[in-house]
C-alpha cells in the first residue's frame, strides 16, 4: 500500500493530441478536510486507506497540490441534453489526475469540483458538499449492488461557500474509473466534422478498453462497428440492472453516458421506494424524459446518438443499424433473467411474463415499497399463506396480492422450489439496503454540521447491501413521513 505521491501514475488519455483536453491546475480549496472515504477503493488503487487522513493526502485530493506523477487536465466533450444537441460541454469542474495501474487494470482518478476549466461555461467549477456526498454514497452503493459504476475514493470538504439556491459549502469528490470517456466525447468530433480526431478517439478506446475487438481470436473485421455493438450491449445490461433494482439516474444526457457502460455522473438520482413506474426523480425534467420507465428507451436513443457519431468510421448506415440491434434483445433478456432471480425462479415458463407484468401492475396500483417488497418476498413459505402478513401488509389491496401470491406459489411448486434454498438465493439478489433519499439526507445534514459519522455508517451498510446488518436494521425500514416532502435539489 502506497502513499498518494508514490502511486504509479500513467497518462494514456493525456497522451491524446492537445485538442482533446486542456492542461491546468486544480483551484485550491480553503482549509480542506476529509469528509468521507472508501477504504475499499483506496485498496483498489493501491493507496493506504489510513493515509487518507494525512494532511498531505487531503491537500492533494482537494486540489491544493498536484501529487507526484499526476498531470492534471480537463477533457472536452459535447452532448445531447434532454434530447437536444447542446454543443460543446466538457469537464467544467472535473480534473483528471491520471491513471493508476492496479490488479483490475488502469484506473483513472478525477477530482470533481476542483475549480473552473475552459469548459465551465457559466459555472463556478465547484460542487457542493450535499451533491458530493450523494455521489460518493451512490457510487459505492451501486458497486455493492454489483451494478457497473464509477467508484468514489473520498470527499474532501471546506468551509468555503458557493451560491446555489442558497449559499452552500463546497467539496471535492475523487472519482475512480478506467475511463471517463463519454458518448458525448465521440459526438464532439462528429459534430465538429473532425474525422481525424474521431478516429483517434475510437482507436484510443478500442486499444485501451476493448482490445479484444482488434486482437486475438475474436478480432473483428470492422472494429468500430464491433465497438458500437459492444457499448450498446453493455449499456443495455447496465440499464436492465437499473430497472431491476429501481435505480433512476435522472440526467441520461449523452454526455453522462460512459463509453464503458458504467453508471457515471450521479446527479439528482433516486432509488425507487413507493413504486411508481412513471416517477421522475429530476425536478427540472418537466417532460419526464428521464422518468423511471423511460430509461430503457432513452438508453437506446443514446446508443443511436453514439451510432450517428461513429457512422463515418463504421462506413455504412446498414452496418451501424446492425450494430445497434443488439440493444433491445440484450435489455429484454437481461431484465428477464434478473426478474427470475429476484423471484427465486430457476426455470423459465410461458406464464412468467404475465406473472412479472401483473406483479409490476400490482406494485404500481398499491405504491408498494419496492426494496421491502422484494426482500420480504424471499421470506414467503410455499405452504403457509397464513405467514404472509409482513409481505401482504405492504399492499392496500390485500385480496389482489393474495391472488398474485397464489399464482406465484403455484409457479414455485411447478419447479419444486424449496423455501430455505430459495430465500438464500433471493437474498443475494434482492438488497436489504438501498440509498433511500431520506437516509442520504440525514447523513448530509449531519455532515453539514461537521458530523461525518453517519456518512461512514451508511457506507459500511451500503457496501454490503445484501447482508443483514442487525445493528442497522432501521436503514431497511419504510421511510418516515417527513421523507414524503423531501425534494432533492438538482443544483449540484
Ligand atoms: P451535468 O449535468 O452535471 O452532467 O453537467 C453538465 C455540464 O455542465 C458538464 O459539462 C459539467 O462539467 C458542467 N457543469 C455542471 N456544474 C458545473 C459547475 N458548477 N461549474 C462548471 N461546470 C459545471
Ligand atoms: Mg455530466
Amino acid at each position: 500500500m502506497k502513499s498518494i505521491d508514490a502511486l504509479p501514475f500513467t497518462h494514456s488519455f493525456g497522451a491524446l493530441p492537445a485538442a482533446f483536453h486542456t492542461r491546468l491546475m486544480p483551484t485550491p480549496l480553503a482549509a480542506p478536510y476529509l469528509v468521507c472515504s472508501s477504504p475499499a477503493v483506496a485498496r483498489l488503487i493501491g493507496l493506504d486507506p489510513d493515509a487518507l487522513t494525512r494532511p498531505a493526502v487531503i491537500e492533494a485530493l482537494a486540489g491544493n497540490r498536484v501529487p507526484h506523477g499526476a498531470a492534471p487536465l480537463a477533457a472536452v466533450y459535447s452532448g445531447h441534453q434532454f434530447g437536444v444537441w447542446a454543443g460543446q460541454l466538457g469537464d467544467g469542474r472535473a480534473i483528471l489526475l491520471g491513471g493508476v495501474a492496479t490488479a483490475a487494470g488502469t484506473l483513472e482518478l478525477q477530482l470533481k469540483g476542483a475549480g473552473p476549466t475552459p469548459y465551465s461555461r457559466m459555472g463556478d467549477g465547484r460542487a457542493v458538499l450535499r451533491s458530493s456526498i450523494r455521489e460518493f454514497l451512490c457510487s459505492e452503493a451501486m458497486a455493492g449492488l454489483g451494478i457497473p459504476t464509477s467508484r468514489a475514493l473520498c470527499v474532501t470538504g471546506s468551509k468555503q461557500l458557493v451560491m446555489r439556491e442558497a449559499p452552500e459549502s463546497v467539496a471535492v469528490a475523487t472519482r475512480v474509473a478506467p475511463s471517463f470517456v463519454r458518448f458525448g466525447s465521440f459526438e464532439h468530433w462528429y459534430y465538429q466534422d473532425r474525422p481525424t480526431e474521431l478516429k483517434q478517439l475510437a482507436d484510443y478506446v478500442i486499444d485501451h478498453f476493448y482490445s479484444e475487438l482488434r486482437l486475438g481470436e475474436h478480432a473483428q473485421e470492422n472494429p468500430y462497428r464491433a465497438l458500437l455493438s459492444e457499448v450498446s450491449r453493455r449499456t443495455a445490461v447496465m440499464i436492465a440492472h437499473w430497472q431491476a433494482v429501481g435505480f433512476m439516474h435522472g440526467v441520461m444526457n449523452t454526455d453522462n453516458m460512459s463509453i464503458l457502460g458504467l453508471t457515471i455522473d450521479y446527479g439528482p438520482f433516486g432509488f425507487m421506494e413507493a413504486f411508481d413506474a412513471g416517477h421522475i426523480c429530476n425536478h427540472t425534467d418537466q417532460q419526464g424524459r428521464y422518468a423511471f420507465h423511460r430509461q430503457p428507451e432513452i438508453g437506446q436513443w443514446n446508443c443511436y446518438a453514439l451510432g450517428q457519431a461513429l457512422l463515418p468510421l463504421i462506413g455504412s448506415e446498414e452496418e451501424t443499424t446492425d450494430a445497434l440491434a443488439i440493444y433491445q434483445p440484450t435489455f429484454i433478456q437481461t431484465l428477464d433473467a434478473l426478474f427470475h432471480a429476484k423471484l427465486g425462479l430457476l426455470t423459465q415458463a410461458p406464464q412468467d411474463k404475465a406473472l412479472i407484468d401483473d406483479l409490476l401492475a400490482l406494485l404500481q396500483a398499491n405504491h408498494t415499497d419496492y426494496p421491502l417488497f422484494w426482500r420480504r418476498l424471499g421470506d414467503l413459505l410455499i405452504d403457509q399463506p397464513q405467514a404472509d402478513a409482513p409481505l401482504r401488509d405492504l399492499f392496500l389491496d390485500r385480496p389482489a396480492f393474495d391472488q398474485w401470491a397464489q399464482r406465484y406459489r403455484a409457479r414455485l411448486q411447478s419447479e419444486h422450489s424449496r423455501d430455505p434454498a430459495r430465500k438464500q438465493q433471493m437474498d443475494r439478489v434482492n438488497p436489504k439496503y438501498v440509498l433511500r433519499n431520506y437516509l442520504a439526507q440525514i447523513a448530509i445534514e449531519k455532515a453539514q454540521n461537521d458530523d461525518f459519522s453517519e456518512v461512514a455508517r451508511l457506507l459500511s451498510v451500503l457496501e454490503k447491501p445484501y447482508d443483514e446488518h442487525p445493528n442497522h436494521a432501521a436503514y431497511a425500514a419504510l421511510p418516515p413521513d417527513w421523507a414524503n416532502d423531501l425534494e432533492v435539489s438538482c443544483s449540484s
